[in-house]
């Protein structure tokens, strides 16, 4: 999986903004259950009942299926048409942030290079990239040199587009004179590509919870609001990557209370409470 995926706005942004601010099951999507007529959703799956029933149940809770009762059964229908183009392009980045210590990170970039996933991959690092690394790197991705002290950004090499609507190759062994690779279908990229947008438009931005710790305090930053400040690091901190009990400034005290669901919705074009979602909230509270 990729560090980060930074998903561009598609044309049906709006309309999916509309449905729900929660991620999709990429199975109630896929399913029959259409925006026409509503069927007995048992008709809609061809996966295993309890799966299916788990999944209606979900798209139900987040708004993107409504259900009626007749005779006893469960029909549901999508409260709006599922938008397709509500994402545009997916750029993908590698976070490494030290080149020293490569890991599996070649043959990472070789496979987000020959599978084509994304439109552009790029290698994000704070190492500085000599010519022998970007030998190993495949020539299509862009590579990124980040200097955390100035916080400036050098572009040492441009991505080149990559090919998300071919199919692509999937290396699976990599042995010391054969790869064996598989093919991956347009379909199946298409699916892929949907599922980590939805997954990102769900779970959103700055997924991270800030830590226990007396030292941590939300600051605002180039306009915005609740970045994790330390204190004791007199810095902001990625609080995932260095935030723990066995940091030496630790002083365990509750998370500060900061709403990043507002922040998010007011910084980006993620809506948090679409009115479709506030209507069907204020009737069911009429029979709360
Ligand atoms: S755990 Fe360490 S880095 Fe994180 S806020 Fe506390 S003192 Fe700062």
């Amino acid at each position: 999986m990729i560090d980060v995926a930074c998903i561009e706005p598609g044309p049906g942004f709006d309309d999916r903004t509309r449905i729900t601010p929660e991620t999709i099951p990429d199975a109630a999507i896929e399913s029959r259950v259409g925006a026409g007529e509503a069927r007995y959703w048992k008709d809609c799956f061809d996966c295993h009942p309890d799966h299916a029933r788990g999944v209606t149940d979900r798209a139900i809770e987040i708004g993107f299926f409504e259900s009626e009762r007749r005779g006893g059964r469960e029909y549901v229908r999508q409260v709006a048409r599922y938008p397709d183009d509500w994402f545009g392009r997916i750029v993908g980045i590698e976070n490494k942030p030290d080149l020293g210590t490569p890991g599996n990170l070649e043959n990472q970039l070789r496979t987000d290079a020959s599978l084509g996933l994304f439109d552009e991959a790029i290698l994000a690092t704070a190492s500085h990239v000599t010519g022998a690394h970007l030998n190993r790197i495949p020539e299509a991705i862009g590579v990124w040199r980040f200097d955390p002290e100035t916080e400036t950004r050098e572009i040492v090499r441009e991505p080149t587009p990559l090919a998300p609507t071919e199919p692509g190759l999937e290396p699976l062994d990599r042995g010391a004179t054969q790869t064996d690779v598989r093919v991956v279908s347009v379909a199946e990229k298409t699916r892929t590509r949907r599922r980590l947008a939805e997954r990102a438009y769900g779970k959103g931005w700055r997924t991270y919870g800030f830590p226990s710790c007396e030292k941590i305090e939300p600051r605002a930053y180039a306009g915005t609001n609740g970045l994790p400040f330390c204190r004791w690091k007199d810095r902001f901190v990625h609080p995932a990557a260095e935030c723990a009990v066995s940091c030496p400034g630790h002083d365990p005290a509750d998370p500060p209370d900061v709403d990043l669901e507002s922040e998010r919705d007011h910084r980006s074009p993620w809506v948090r409470d679409p009115d479709g979602q506030r209507r069907r909230q204020a009737g069911l509270d009429r029979f709360g």
